[in-house]
């Protein structure tokens, strides 16, 4: 069973909370108990992909259908991988990048959204729910598409996403636009990324607006990490590149490793979190900002401070001073208390600012907080290229970063995975600069085009059709203008 972050009450199934995004407090739906793995490391050694997400998905969403969770989930991680492993773990300057970028959209988002819509729609039929479900999306660049391609043309569910206008990259904004299918619908912002999930945060709250759409068959849900159907397939990877490390004899049973994770809305980070819960031997979750780095405050002293300056950054899906999952590690650190919850929540509501207890401080030694100023992770594109001539995009580039001060400063020997969110190719024009590559006049695809050659690793088909592609979107709106934005497109 699911529950609120915020309150006591309220219990709903798996089914339920994917269906409501976010409860109706405000809170975020946590599981009442996280499972433990109920059998040994070793009994999951033989599992392909499809197998061990089946295996540790089902402990959570134990109120689907075991066969039809299964279907879900082969329709989930199939062809449209240009990997038949769906992820790939790559040994280069003594730490382990797992490369979780080969779905269509060529960032880590795909290994959940590629899942979600199949859970949805599974829910929505067992509930024989007759209304149609509204995705509102926030976007900083890859959520949006990733959300777009697995939602697309899936009957009886329309998506809209809002993304920052000047947020996203070109690349990112090509592929939004480009979305084919009747029921996507992508809007820019006159915002950045927390005006935009603040606004669909409240939208989602706004009860007067629910029950309009309601009295129009409409019922709104999110593919944001805040749906905990987004939070649960990503628990997976964590275990897999844990057991692939196991059968290549780089680590031995129960050996605990680190993780070291780009993080933004600290949705991907949580997962690891969990998978520590159910028994993963992870010793530290490093949590590896941009500079925007509200989460290295908090998680060094404790103070979460979102009242300082914004930064738009060569990482832009990490450019976020509200990160909605903590909420989550909140409860679970608090000893699953939802008035402290609510109250931590109100403080940044009104605030901008709250301080946990010194009790829930030393719950967090679970994590270790770090960040990469923007000439240091351009100095790691290059250094990482330079001597291994493998090339990481900014976002995972700020993650080794991180991990080289961990190093530097614990001498921590254990090994470590760096997750790889985002292919190269979709940040083009700050890899090539990073690489010293004069770009100046050079577009998206001509620069995708100059690092193709520069690293001898072809353009990912999905990137280089874009060029072809035809523009099916172009509507555009203020940040307190996205309601009537979506009544709009909606008709209603
Ligand atoms: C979304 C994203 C992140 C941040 O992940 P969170 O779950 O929001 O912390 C990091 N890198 C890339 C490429 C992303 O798309």
């Amino acid at each position: 069973m699911y529950k609120s972050t915020r309150s006591k009450a309220n219990f709903v199934t798996s089914m339920e909370a994917i269906i409501n995004g976010i409860a109706a407090d405000g809170g975020l739906y946590v599981p009442n108990i996280i499972p433990k793995l109920n059998t040994s490391i070793e009994s999951l050694l033989e599992f392909n992909y499809v197998e061990l997400s089946h295996y540790i998905i089902k402990q959570f969403l134990n109120d689907f259908d075991d066969k039809e969770l299964l279907d879900c989930i082969k329709k989930a991680y199939d062809e449209k991988f240009d990997t038949p492993e769906i992820l790939n773990l790559v040994k280069k300057q003594g730490v382990y990048f797992l490369e979780l970028y080969h779905g269509p959209t060529l960032a880590f988002k795909d290994m959940a959204l590629s899942l979600l819509p199949h859970l949805l729609k599974n829910s929505l039929e067992r509930g024989n729910f007759k209304k149609e479900v509204v995705i509102l999306t926030a976007t900083s660049g890859d959520t949006g598409k990733a959300a777009l391609e697995g939602f697309g043309g899936v009957e009886g569910i329309k998506i809209i996403t809002f993304y920052p206008e000047g947020g996203v990259s070109d690349t990112q904004k090509m592929q939004m636009l480009t979305s084919e299918g009747d029921n996507t619908f992508v809007v820019a912002v006159n915002g950045n990324f927390d005006d935009t999930q603040n606004e669909v945060k409240g939208i989602f709250n706004d009860k007067v607006f629910n029950e309009k759409l309601m009295r129009n068959n409409y019922i709104l849900s999110s593919a944001n990490s805040i749906n905990i159907g987004r939070l649960i397939p990503q628990i997976v990877y964590y275990f897999y590149s844990y057991i692939k490390l196991l059968k290549s004899k780089d680590i031995c049973l129960n050996e605990s490793i680190n993780f070291v994770v780009p993080t933004g809305n600290f949705g991907n980070i949580l997962a690891g979190y969990y998978a520590k819960k159910m028994g993963l031997p992870i010793n530290k979750l490093i949590c590896a900002s941009n500079e925007n780095n509200v989460l290295y405050h908090f998680l060094q002293d404790g103070i979460y401070d979102r009242n300082r300056p914004f930064f738009m950054t060569n990482s832009p899906s990490m450019d976020i001073l509200i990160s909605s999952n903590l909420e989550r590690l909140l409860y679970e650190v608090s000893g699953k208390d939802e008035s402290v919850v609510k109250g931590l929540m109100k403080d940044l509501a009104e605030k901008g600012i709250y301080e946990i207890s010194n009790s829930m401080k030393s719950e967090l030694a679970d994590f270790y907080g770090g960040y990469s100023l923007e000439a240091d992770t351009d100095n790691t594109i290059k250094e990482v290229f330079s001597n291994s001539h493998y090339l990481i995009d900014p976002h995972t580039a700020v993650a080794y970063s991180v991990y080289k001060k961990y190093l530097n400063k614990t001498k921590d020997s254990k090994k470590t995975v760096i997750l790889s969110t985002a292919s190269p190719f979709k940040f083009s024009k700050s890899v090539c600069t990073a690489l010293g590559i004069n770009v100046t006049g050079l577009d998206d695809f001509e620069l995708m085009d100059t690092l193709s050659k520069v690293s001898g690793i072809k353009v990912p088909k999905k990137l280089s059709e874009l060029k072809t592609k035809k523009i099916l979107h172009n509507n555009s709106c203020d940040k307190h203008e996205m309601k009537f934005e979506i009544e709009k497109l909606l008709k209603v």
